[in-house]
């Protein structure tokens, strides 16, 4: 197995766990150079696009380089493929329903994006673009892609330094320092653990049924971002107090909220069994100790 990442938003420890698989090979490299891509696509059976400049405050301070970046490293992964005749399975996000707070989303709901002034919504845009170009190369090139739709992934490894809401929580309780509850906290989500959406996606990209089609990934247990707050100061035994803070002081101009993102699963569950087997609250428990374990080795961020 290759692993292709630049480093920008991931980090090389990551993988020191696997230092000692000898099929794993790491190549720093960027998904935009093509003919790096085309190279490693050629060697390998099946592809995995995951990469992707993300986190809202990353996207709402850096909008132009984001969309840019996703665009590209996506259109050169995907035309490689293609050229290649390789099964691909492209990461796209919940973030592509926009504002949709409906209830739970399925996969033909639809988009609702804010204005085009609203740098928040260029990756929902970016996104949208790479599930365009995979139906597209599938109904035209016959291209044996899949599009899974990840709602809040979380899990170890995962770094709160673009926003995400877990590292960033646990990091401060952690630290005794208050948690930055954005707005009013009363904004739902629903967390997968990451376990559970690794199997999700292992399940879609060794099933032939799943080609062509377009998967939402995540569990449906929604929670409030102040109460995601209080367990984790609970289950962290921690002394922090919950801070709300204004959107327009958490965000650079160009953010816009949504008020709840709830996936409907059961097109996953149909095709391949899957269900979710971890609860936030293992997440929350598995953050901790692996944000534990970093501080005992006194690694930076
Ligand atoms: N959030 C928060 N405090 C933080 C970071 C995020 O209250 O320090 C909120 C954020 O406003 C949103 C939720 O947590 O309502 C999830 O944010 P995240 O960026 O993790 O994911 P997304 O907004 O893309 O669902």
């Amino acid at each position: 197995m290759t692993v292709l990442d630049d480093l920008s938003t991931g980090r090389a420890e990551n993988l020191a766990h696997l230092a000692d698989v000898p099929s794993l090979r790491f190549v720093e490299g960027s998904d935009g150079d093509t003919d790096l891509v085309d190279r490693l696509v050629s060697e390998s059976d099946v592809v995995m696009h995951l990469a992707s400049a993300v986190g809202v405050q990353l996207i709402v301070s850096n909008p132009l380089e984001s969309l840019l970046k996703n665009v590209r490293g996506t259109d050169t992964v995907m035309t490689a493929t293609a050229r290649r005749g390789r099964r691909l399975l492209y990461t796209s996000t919940s973030e592509v329903y926009g504002k949709n707070s409906t209830g739970a989303l399925s996969e033909d709901s639809d988009r609702i994006l804010g204005s085009p002034f609203k740098s928040r919504w260029s990756y929902a845009i970016a996104k949208g673009f790479g599930e365009s170009m995979a139906s597209g190369q599938h109904r035209t090139l016959g291209a044996r892609n899949i599009t899974v739709r990840l709602f809040n992934t979380v899990g170890p490894r995962q770094t709160g330094m673009y926003g995400m809401v877990l590292p960033r929580f646990v990091r401060q309780a952690l630290a005794d320092e208050p948690l930055t509850v954005y707005g009013n906290g009363t904004q739902t989500r629903c967390f997968a653990h990451v376990h559970d959406t690794v199997a999700g996606i292992l399940a879609l990209l060794g099933n032939d049924e799943a080609i062509g089609h377009v998967f939402n990934v995540g569990d449906t247990e929604e929670i409030p971002i102040i109460e995601l707050a209080r367990r984790v100061i609970e289950r962290s035994g921690s002394s922090s107090k919950v801070e709300l803070v204004p959107y327009a002081e958490a965000y650079d101009d160009g953010f816009e909220e949504l008020g709840r993102r709830k996936p409907d699963t059961s097109a996953l569950q149909e095709l391949t069994g899957w269900a979710p087997t971890r609860t936030v609250d293992d997440a929350i428990d598995d953050v901790i100790l692996h944000e534990r374990s970093r501080e005992g080795a006194a690694v930076g961020t």
